[in-house]
């Protein structure tokens, strides 16, 4: 009850943002424009206990809270309106036990810092591309990218993780989750999904030792979809779990497809690799190098920049290929896109020997072990007057796709499914409320698609 509420106490510290102040428009946008919110404040913590402060100061006050990393959330699950946004970006120490093959890192690290620290000491952690996602979001929904297949995915390479929760009726205090202790927040956090059951500080994750990496790159015209499309996704799954690759159909205004992969191993190997590939359709264009890894963590972030401001994605599972009708259905609605931003990615996360795929789905949060690829339909726009078209046609073409494809991952989150529970996590969401009641009991950290208490 609000008249219960402390009416003093705990007092906000870090750098704290308000309403009238200049930098106040910069601090409370998200990655996606498509999203405006006005928070009451935001506060840029740089100790853990300026995270603590912040959750005791909006649990006495009634204050909505949000945790905030690197901002990328596709459905702007990191800010709110009249809220407080706890922000840990400024939170961004690494350190390396190369011996150990263990890295600490904030949560606030965005990825390509990560990348780049981790780097220094000749070792990585299997993540995703885009350079300014942040560690912190990405690692407790799962992360995927072009280590996935050789090395599983972020959330398991996860060996502890610290974390501020709610204790009591106005609390707030750190615990440390690892195989010895709060073992069923760590399963939680390794797929469970950002903001649901506190803010996480610090990870401790497994690194591995890396040095030079092969990258290619095969580009098609459009009228080639219908053969290139099928042979990726027979191949990619067939392949070495040393070889990670993606496809990406563009809008047929743009009219190309493009395959990108990265294997730990030469270049040599790689073009026996990818032969089935160039030997489909006609390329148009066709790369391969080898690189040191760090230079292609940039190859593979370019994909991600310079993209239009506003966004609507889907995602979803394939657990075998898309049969012709699939593909038909790609060409459809590719061929009637909203404008030429309209994509269809995908990236191979199962098959021979895969990483990802050798967890049991119970084993972590992360129920979609078995899963050969995921889709990502995206549209992307820049003015208000698009919007609507635009998130129509995503979500027309994931209708139309569900036949032959399964659930959504957590780190693509899309308000417009309905059973979000069983898309997200599967036989796991049971469990997860069970974490959700033990460490979240009041249903501190919530938002649309939150794990609920009951
Ligand atoms: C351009 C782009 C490229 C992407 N590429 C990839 C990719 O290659 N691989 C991949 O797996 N995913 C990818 N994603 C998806 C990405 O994993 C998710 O958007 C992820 O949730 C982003 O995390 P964040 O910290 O940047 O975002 P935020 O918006 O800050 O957070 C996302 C969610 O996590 C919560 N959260 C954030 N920090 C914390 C914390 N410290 N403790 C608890 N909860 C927290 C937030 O409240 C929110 O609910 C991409 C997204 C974009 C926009």
């Amino acid at each position: 009850m609000a008249q219960n509420r402390k009416k003093t106490g705990t007092r906000l510290t870090g750098r704290i943002v308000l309403p009238g102040s200049s930098s106040y428009n910069m601090a409370r946008m998200e990655y996606n424009r498509r999203f405006s919110k006005f928070p009451r404040v935001i506060v840029f913590c740089r100790r853990t206990q300026d995270v603590i402060n912040a959750v005791k100061w909006a649990r006495e006050r009634g204050v909505r809270l949000r945790a905030r990393s690197g901002r990328h959330s596709y459905e702007g699950f990191s800010s709110v309106n009249g809220g407080i946004i706890i922000d840990v970006s400024e939170m961004n120490q690494v350190r390396v036990d190369r011996r150990r093959r263990l890295a600490y890192v904030q949560t606030g690290n965005p990825l390509a810092r990560v990348y780049r620290k981790l780097w220094d000491k000749r070792v990585t952690l299997p993540a995703g591309t885009a350079p300014d996602v942040g560690v912190g979001g990405l690692t407790l929904g799962g992360g995927i990218g072009l280590l996935s297949r050789k090395y599983g995915l972020t959330c398991d390479n996860l060996k502890q993780v610290k974390m501020v929760v709610a204790s009591g009726r106005y609390g707030a205090k750190t615990i440390i989750a690892n195989k010895k202790k709060h073992t069923d927040l760590l399963w939680a956090s390794r797929g469970g999904g950002g903001g649901n059951y506190g803010i996480s500080t610090a990870y401790t994750f497994r690194v591995r030792p890396i040095k030079m990496v092969s990258i290619y790159s095969i580009t098609w015209k459009w009228r080639d979809l219908e053969k290139v499309f099928p042979t990726w996704q027979r191949w990619a799954p067939s392949v070495t779990n040393r070889l990670t690759s993606t496809i990406e159909v563009a809008a047929k205004q743009v009219g190309t497809i493009v395959s990108t992969g990265q294997l730990l191993g030469s270049a040599a190997e790689l073009r026996r690799w990818i032969r089935p590939l160039l030997r489909t359709g006609t390329p148009v264009k066709a790369m391969v190098r080898t690189v040191p890894f760090i230079e292609a963590t940039k190859f593979f972030a370019e994909g991600d920049l310079n993209l239009e401001p506003k966004f609507k994605i889907s995602g979803a599972f394939g657990f075998r290929p898309l049969p012709r009708e699939g593909v038909k259905i790609i060409r459809d609605f590719l061929s009637h896109a909203p404008n030429k931003h309209s994509t269809v990615w995908c990236q191979s996360l199962g098959g021979t020997g895969s990483a990802v795929s050798r967890v049991s789905p119970t084993a972590t949060a992360y129920p979609h072990r078995k899963a050969e690829t995921i889709y990502e339909l995206s549209a992307r726009w820049r003015n208000n007057g698009e919007q609507q078209r635009n998130i129509q046609w995503v979500k027309r073409f994931r209708r139309a796709l569900r036949p032959f494809v399964v659930g959504d991952y957590v780190n693509f989150p899309d308000l417009r499914i309905k059973n979000w529970p069983k898309a997200y996590y599967g036989v796991n969401f049971p469990r997860l409320k069970r974490v959700k009641r033990k460490y979240d009991p009041h249903n501190v950290f919530r938002f649309a698609q939150s794990i609920p208490v009951d």
